[in-house]
């Protein structure tokens, strides 16, 4: 699991490239792997850190894209959905700018820090998505209805009532700025600020579309199939882009941020990519050795009892857990051994059982 860049710097998402470069030689110094209580995994962990936060660029991608899963940029161009992922899947060295691969769990929402940098859009929003555990392990598609602000389709987004637009401001001429002149006792003063007519947009609209009342939007239940990629894990997230809500008047829509929610399972727990599953074995089994049948994801497996097992045991069967998000291959399934000690015994097995409590077993 990748940690937050920031987390590990001990730094505010905000910090400036001076308190990111003085962290950094704290924290490095602190766990340098040739200090006594040094720690060369940390150490690493820190350094990988501060060369995607201490290049400008990088952060950029990272704060806006961290490791996020972005659906948006598979739809479309991709008709096999997920099965087109690149084969040699996740390394170790991402390449930020190169986000046709899956990250994996993402930090926040964001907090909106992109919110100030693009002011006229549609504000993203954050669901959860409840999905059962088979599609989190193997993928699929899960709908989701969805109340959100939708373009308005009666007048385009555009605010304007059917056969009108919207026109030039007539008080600030389009350019969405009124200069002010005050005088003061120091003199005229003179500032700048959004147009009161058109509250900062260039255009007005005389003529309201009758559905929006000239918001170019309407609040609307919506259907969205979402893809969910195989090995997806309860806390990650997917992101829609412009899925979000649409923006005032045709401006861009924001982005739908989905956080898997993984219902549980009768038989089935997960832990990282293991299955975990208990299986209760007859005592003769445990002793003797054998093979029962077992749950998996796959159907039933025959595994193989090794004689003398105790209760508690943890056996492996390789390769039937989730497949991993990241690359190929998939987890084990882990069967704990519970004995089925039996509450009903007939005459004959209550006297077999006597017979080998006075073997001393
Ligand atoms: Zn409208
Ligand atoms: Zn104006």
């Amino acid at each position: 699991m990748a940690a937050d860049y920031y987390e590990l710097l001990g730094v505010a998402r905000g910090a400036s490239q001076d308190e990111i470069k003085k962290a950094f030689r704290t924290k490095a110094h602190q766990h340098h792997p040739d200090k006594a209580g040094g720690d060369s995994d940390k150490f690493k962990a820190i350094n990988e850190a501060y060369q995607v936060l201490s290049d400008p660029q990088k952060r950029q991608q990272y704060d806006q894209y961290g490791q996020t899963f972005d659906q948006a940029r598979r739809q479309g161009g991709n008709a096999g959905g997920f099965g087109g992922f690149p084969g040699g899947g996740y390394s170790g060295n991402v390449d930020f700018g190169d986000l046709g691969d899956i990250f994996g769990d993402m930090f926040g929402f964001g907090g909106g820090r992109r919110q100030s940098a693009r002011q006229s859009r549609g504000r993203d929003i954050a669901a959860s998505l409840p999905i059962d555990f088979r599609t989190a392990a193997f993928g699929g598609e899960q709908t989701l209805q969805l109340n959100h602000a939708v373009v308005c389709q009666r007048c385009q987004g555009s605010g304007a009532e059917q056969g009108s637009a919207p026109v030039t401001c007539a008080t600030c001429h389009g350019s969405g700025q009124v200069q002010r002149v005050q005088q003061t006792i120091l003199g005229a003063m003179q500032s700048i600020g959004a147009c009161p007519t058109c509250h900062g947009e260039g255009t007005t609209i005389q003529n309201p579309c009758g559905r929006c009342r000239g918001e170019g939007r309407i609040e609307q239940r919506e259907s969205l199939t979402v893809k969910i990629p195989a090995g997806i894990a309860a806390g990650q997230k997917i992101k829609l882009s412009g899925k979000g809500e649409a923006g005032r008047r045709g401006t861009p829509a924001g982005d739908l941020f989905l956080e898997v929610e993984v219902k549980p399972d009768p038989t089935f727990e997960r832990a990282d990519d293991d299955v975990l599953v208990t299986a209760t074995i007859p005592l003769t089994v445990a002793s003797l050795g054998g093979v029962v049948d077992v749950m998996t994801l796959d159907g039933n497996v025959g595994l193989k009892i090794p004689a003398g097992t105790p209760a508690g045991k943890v056996l492996v069967i390789k390769g039937r857990g989730i497949p991993h998000l990241r690359g190929r291959g998939r987890g084990d399934q882990r069967v704990t051994i519970d004995l089925d000690v039996p509450k009903h015994l007939s005459a004959k097995a209550k006297k077999l059982l006597k017979e080998l409590q006075a073997e001393g077993i």
